[in-house]
């Protein structure tokens, strides 16, 4: 195939396209394997509207992707280590989010972990100048009226920008903090529960100041949209890819070129050993819906198949039939993609992530799992064919 060959393909970088979970998993791992790597991505996805409770989904991986289950236990572990910030908790979670409803998980930042052990007698802090009736929704705990924030003006008045507020600002913890211990002065509660406000990348020693302050454990519910867990989540996997100095760039990816290997960026085409498709989904554009349901970089086959037009199918309990979210790019054990005949299009072009195809892995509740692992897997198997020489 028409890869760039002998030293000079040797010396090309491994470009990922994505810095979503997915994206960021592969770069991360490609970089600790020793093998250069680049990341071209345009603007945050799915992954900052992510709810904070990581489904991993186990069980229908085995069935739908068995090669991402194999590998969830070390993608995990690589995974815990390089976002050690948001003290990722394995169990199996029953958490609130912001609206009561409760929400199951296996993987979730200590933050709401902590959460899944109160008992009935915790406080359920209203934070009444935001104007959100979290306290109001969650129907277990007991509510207790918090006079902070204190400011009228917060943009959207949402717990996402109230988080950035706390953390930007040093003497605003502080000021929680005693808003805090005045509506819980002459109660005896076990616990408190808060919507998610406590700052964007430091939330972990955040919590534990607080619970120190108060001499209780302190956790909060997962969030609905804007979500601050997706902000922590998209903080934390930029800080991963820096520490890790895994070059960056904020480039739109026109499409990708199999003879020779490479994506095009406007006029250039650069030039890679090998190519991670981490696009996402639909509201990136990893798969586009008009005309028709399509992979757009390389015009990848979709599995399973869609109608053309995805409205001919639109159902009365929903705008499109489910098959749209089910399909995606198909793969082999390696995560390389699929052609049309069924083998990879390319050796060195692979496909990870939500841009995958063949189940609907939010109602699967294994999007988090799928996403870790097929990138992990896809990274060991780049980086084993780097180690073996393996040409291309
Ligand atoms: C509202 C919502 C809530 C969710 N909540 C949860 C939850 O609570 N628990 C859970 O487990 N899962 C949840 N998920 C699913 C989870 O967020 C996704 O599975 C995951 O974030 C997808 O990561 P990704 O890296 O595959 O894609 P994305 O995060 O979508 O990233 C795609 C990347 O591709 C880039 N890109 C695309 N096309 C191009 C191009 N042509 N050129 C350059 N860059 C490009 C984008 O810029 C972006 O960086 C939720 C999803 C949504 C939508």
């Amino acid at each position: 195939m028409g890869a760039p060959t002998g030293e000079q393909a040797v010396t090309l970088p491994v470009l990922v396209i994505g810095a979503g979970l997915a994206g960021t998993v592969a770069a991360a791992r490609l970089q600790a394997r020793g093998v250069p790597v680049r990341v071209l991505a345009d603007r945050p996805g799915a992954t900052l509207l992510h709810g904070g409770g990581w489904q991993l989904g186990p069980d229908a991986l085995r069935e739908s992707h068995p090669a991402a289950e194999a590998a969830l236990d070390d993608a995990l572990d690589f995974v815990r280590i390089g976002l050690e910030s948001l003290a990722l908790t394995e169990g199996l979670f029953d958490l609130p989010d912001v609206e009561g409803a409760r929400r199951a998980c296996e993987l979730a930042p200590a933050t709401h972990a902590v959460v899944d052990g109160f008992g009935k007698g915790h406080a359920v802090a209203d934070l009444s100048p935001l104007g959100h009736p979290f306290a109001a929704m969650q129907g277990r705990g007991t509510v207790v009226t918090v006079e902070w924030p204190p400011y009228p003006d917060v943009f959207g008045r949402s717990f996402a920008a109230m988080a950035h507020r706390l953390e930007a600002d040093p003497t605003e913890p502080a000021r929680l903090i005693e808003a805090l211990k005045r509506a819980l002065k002459g109660t005896r509660h076990d616990a408190l529960l808060l919507p998610p406000v406590l700052g964007i990348s430091r939330t972990e020693a955040l919590r534990r100041q607080v619970a120190a302050a108060l001499g209780i454990p302190v956790g909060e519910a997962l969030d609905a949209l804007p979500s601050t867990p997706g902000f922590r989540l998209h903080a934390a996997l930029t800080a991963w890819l820096n520490a890790a100095r895994v070059p960056m760039q904020t480039a739109r990816v026109a499409s990708i070129s199999l003879d020779p290997l490479g994506v095009q960026v406007g006029d250039l085409l650069v030039p890679a050993r090998a190519i991670v498709l981490a696009t996402g989904r639909y509201l990136t554009g990893g798969l586009t819906m008009h005309p028709a349901v399509r992979e757009p970089l390389a015009d990848l086959p979709l599995t399973p198949s869609v109608p053309t037009n995805p409205l001919w199918h639109a159902r009365t309990d929903g705008p499109y039939d489910g098959r749209v979210f089910e399909t995606g790019v198909g793969h082999d054990p390696g995560f390389r993609a699929l052609g049309l005949d069924g083998r990879p299009v390319h050796p060195h072009v692979y496909a990870v992530g939500d841009l995958l195809g063949g189940g609907d892995t939010l109602t699967q509740a294994s999007a988090s799992g799928m996403c870790i692992a097929s990138a992990w897997v896809a990274a060991t198997t780049i980086a084993d064919g780097f180690a073996t020489g393996e040409k291309t």
